[in-house]
């Protein structure tokens, strides 16, 4: 292996932001020069990961080979960066590459930090604790979800930015619905704890959700933060802090606990000279371009662009980062602006649906000719159906 490579364009991550340019740079350029880092063999469609626990869905078919997704006129590295030198247009890798480029671009995702949470990565696909954020624990959701015939159900949601900022609602309002289904609701409490202060950030969302926490009898518990689980105990322990109030320590017992773990920027990003205070990849919020390395482009849940970080807005970032990145190798001043779109498809139980839209000002941005704060079966079907079709061959392919 020769250590030291160079590439006109480098893409730090193969998953939904990293394929995404990479497709549509591969589309634009004659003789593309793209390389993408990416340690993983395998890809997962993620939005579904919600109907797999709630067990709409296999987890199967949300997984292909990485492979087979990368476009052509692109070369996979199967390799993991582990430091950023953007004074010598450099990158390192886990193997001991030096990797230059032209331009880079930085799309890692988002680190599940499961360790912050005391007693949890023991407990996690054990009686009772689950999650649907990571592959491996998504089917015990379901296997628990299923067999629970009384007593609490908890969801909780972090204190941090997590990737799809309406998933860990989703999975509450399916168990509720299943929990009807099956006749059992009667005998089990629906409780849904976040550290939030409400149950959505946006004004036409929340209204809509907040009507119907009161009409299905949910539990809400606001400014709960989940620091431990005593699972001997079946014990989830919280700090509830109101603004500018003490806080407390509150423990609540559980049958079920569907845990939403904290997240933040990967490590080695955080490490990196890359990033702002908080740790995310610094990069102006309407062109993408970083805001000291003007060869340096972020999308996707790792960049500090202040949006809803989903792969809906990767969707609308992509094609503005590729314009700018395209204008910069021509010597020219880019004009692609990010409006801060993203979408968040509520699903509200089996069938139904709010689609959530909006932009960086919390103004709805909707596509469709009617009121989407309404629950439909149709925009279920959307999430259900199209939209992973539209996933793996339009979006990945450099085309939707
Ligand atoms: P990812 O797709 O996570 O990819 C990051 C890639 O970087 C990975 O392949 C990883 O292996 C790689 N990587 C990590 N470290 C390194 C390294 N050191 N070097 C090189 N590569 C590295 N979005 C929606 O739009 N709608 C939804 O309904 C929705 N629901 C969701 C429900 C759940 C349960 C979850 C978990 C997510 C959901 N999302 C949803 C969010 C969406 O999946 C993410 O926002 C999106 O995948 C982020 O894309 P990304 O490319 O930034 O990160």
């Amino acid at each position: 292996m020769d250590p030291s490579e160079h590439h006109s364009i480098v893409i730090v991550g193969g998953g939904t932001a990293g394929i995404t340019v990479a497709a549509r740079l591969c589309r634009a350029l004659d003789k593309p020069d793209v390389c993408i880092v990416e340690p993983s063999d395998k890809h997962y469609y993620q939005p579904l990961w919600t109907l797999v626990g709630g067990g709409a869905a296999t987890k199967e078919s949300t997984e292909r080979d990485e492979a087979g997704l990368i476009p052509p006129g692109a070369v996979w590295l199967r390799d993991a960066v582990t430091e950023f030198e953007p004074e010598n247009n450099v990158v390192r890798t886990r193997d001991g590459r030096r990797l230059h480029y032209d331009y880079l671009i930085v799309a890692p995702g988002i680190q599940l930090d499961w360790h912050k949470v005391d007693g949890l990565p023991a407990a996690l696909g054990k009686d009772g604790v689950c999650s649907n954020y990571a592959y491996q624990y998504v089917d015990s959701t379901w296997q628990f979800l299923r067999g629970m015939r009384e007593g609490r159900a908890i969801f909780t949601n972090p204190n941090t930015p997590v990737k799809c900022g309406g998933a860990p609602q989703k999975i509450m309002w399916l168990a509720e619905h299943h929990f009807r289904r099956t006749g059992v609701r009667d005998q089990v409490q629906v409780t849904f704890a976040t550290a939030g202060a409400s149950i959505f950030g946006v004004k036409k969302y929340r209204e809509a959700l907040e009507k119907l926490v009161v009409a299905r009898h949910i539990d809400t518990r606001f400014h709960h933060n989940l620091i431990a689980v005593r699972p001997a105990a079946r014990e989830a322990v919280f700090t509830r802090s109101e603004p500018g109030g003490a806080s407390e320590e509150v423990v609540l017992r559980y049958d079920l606990l569907h845990v939403t773990p904290p997240m933040s920027a990967p490590d080695f990003i955080k490490r990196s000279p890359l990033v702002n205070a908080a740790g995310w990849v610094e990069v102006d919020r309407a062109s993408l371009r970083h805001v000291r390395y003007p060869n340096v482009f972020a999308l996707g849940d790792a960049s500090s662009l202040p949006t809803s970080k989903t792969g809906a807005a990767i969707r609308k970032q992509a094609p503005v980062l590729v314009s700018n990145l395209l204008a910069a190798m021509r010597g020219e001043a880019g004009t692609a602006s990010y409006d801060g779109y993203t979408s968040c498809p509520l699903i509200t139980g089996y069938g139904r649906l709010i689609l959530a839209e909006f932009d960086y000002d919390g103004n709805p941005a909707e596509t469709f000719p009617f009121d989407q704060s309404k629950e439909r079966l149709s925009m279920y079907l959307l999430k259900k159906y199209a939209l992973p079709q539209m996933y793996w061959h339009g979006m990945l392919r450099g085309r939707a």
